[in-house]
Order: C-alpha cells, then structure tokens, then sequence
C-alpha cells in the first residue's frame, strides 16, 4: 500500500513528498529542493530504502537538492521532462538569486515524456505532461490511491505562476483542465506548496479554474 509523507523544505516551504511501499519498505523522494540533512533523517527514521528522486520540475525550491541526494544515496534523478532543461542549467543562477545554498546542476538519469510509466514497489504511477508553469512541469498519478502529486500545477485555491520564462497561462489551464480533471473529482492532489485538496473541491471553488 502506498504511504507518504509531506516534507516542507526550503524557505518556500515547498512540499517535498517521501512516497513508500508499507510491503516492500521501497521509497522515492519526489521534489527535493533543499534542507537535505532533515528529509534523509526522515528517510532513516521511516527505515525505507530509497531507489530514486522524481522530479516535477526544475525550479531550485524543487530540484535545488536533487544531484546531492542522487549523489549521496547513489538513486538515480527521474525527470522531469526535457523541456525544463534550460531550467536544470539555471540552478546555479536560481540560488544565488534566491540566496539559497548553491545548488548543482545534473543530467537526469531518465527524462519523463507524457504518458511514462513509474514504479517502485508493487506501485505503479502515471506521469502527464502539465506545461505552463514550466515548459517541462510533469505530475505522477497513482490511480489505486486516487492521488496525484502536481507541484506548482494547481495549488488550494490557487494556480501556478505563469510569469516566468517559458510560462504559459493558457496552456497551465489547458493542462489542469485537459489532464488532471480528468482523474476524478475524488482525486486528492498533493500540491508544491500549502495543503491538500481534491480536483472536485478545486473544480467547485477554485477562482482560476473553477466551473471548467
Ligand atoms: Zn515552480
Ligand atoms: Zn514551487
């Protein structure tokens, strides 16, 4: 059975996620963007073995921390998709403008494209492409858990920032309506920053999205 636990990291307290199999103790780190000694302790804690980082995009409160994890506990980097390359070659940029401790830059292990396939454990997830807040943001579905983790695709009561380089506000809406909707208003989405929700109470309430 799938369990996680939402670790907020950095001074965006962005919602890094440690996702593991109760029957196999296998574990995935997605979003590492920073206070790396913290989320291994949770690691260790959790007593699960980590096998890779997944990463929804490349913004530094996102993947700041990513080669340093793969580094250390020897995982391999999982996405996200080629278009937020120029996004990994920035890192070094992202930290110094964001005064956070220097990040590196990396060479995913695996690129992730539209309709990919995860897994670890017995568990298996879907990955959609959602460009608009980056070029290359993706999400990762677990259809048996009814759960989505988006990043900074569509937050509680909230959207993505469209405003930088390579934003798109149309295509963020297409995204969220065109691939997420349709998981299931019962889905519950684990956001990059603040709480939980489901796409139904976002589809109800949303001012950015709802009523589509
Ligand atoms: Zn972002
Ligand atoms: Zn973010």
């Amino acid at each position: 059975m799938l369990r996680y636990r939402i670790i907020p990291v950095t001074p965006f307290a962005q919602n890094c996620c440690l996702l593991w199999d109760d029957a196999t103790r296998e574990a995935v780190l997605t979003d590492p963007g920073g206070d790396l000694e913290r989320v291994l302790g949770i690691v260790a804690q959790e007593g699960v073995r980590l096998e890779a980082v997944w990463l929804t995009h490349a913004h530094i409160d996102h993947a700041g921390a990513a080669a340093e994890v793969a580094r250390r506990m020897s995982v391999p980097i999982i996405g996200p998709h080629p278009g937020d390359q120029f996004w990994i070659d920035a890192l070094p940029e992202q930290s110094k403008m964001f005064g956070f401790p220097r990040a590196e830059t990396f060479t995913p292990d695996r690129w992730l494209h539209d309709g990919d396939q995860l897994r670890f454990g017995t568990l298996h997830f879907d990955v959609r492409h959602c460009p608009g807040h980056t070029p290359g943001h993706v999400v990762f579905h677990q259809a048996e858990a009814r759960r989505c983790w988006v990043g900074d695709v569509l937050f509680a009561g909230s959207i993505g920032r469209t405003d930088f380089p390579g934003g798109n506000h149309q295509q963020l809406i297409d995204s969220i309506t065109h691939k997420l909707w349709p998981m299931g208003d019962d889905t519950v989405f684990i956001p990059g920053h603040g709480p939980e929700s489901t796409f139904g109470e976002e589809r109800r309430s949303n001012p950015f999205v709802g009523g589509t």
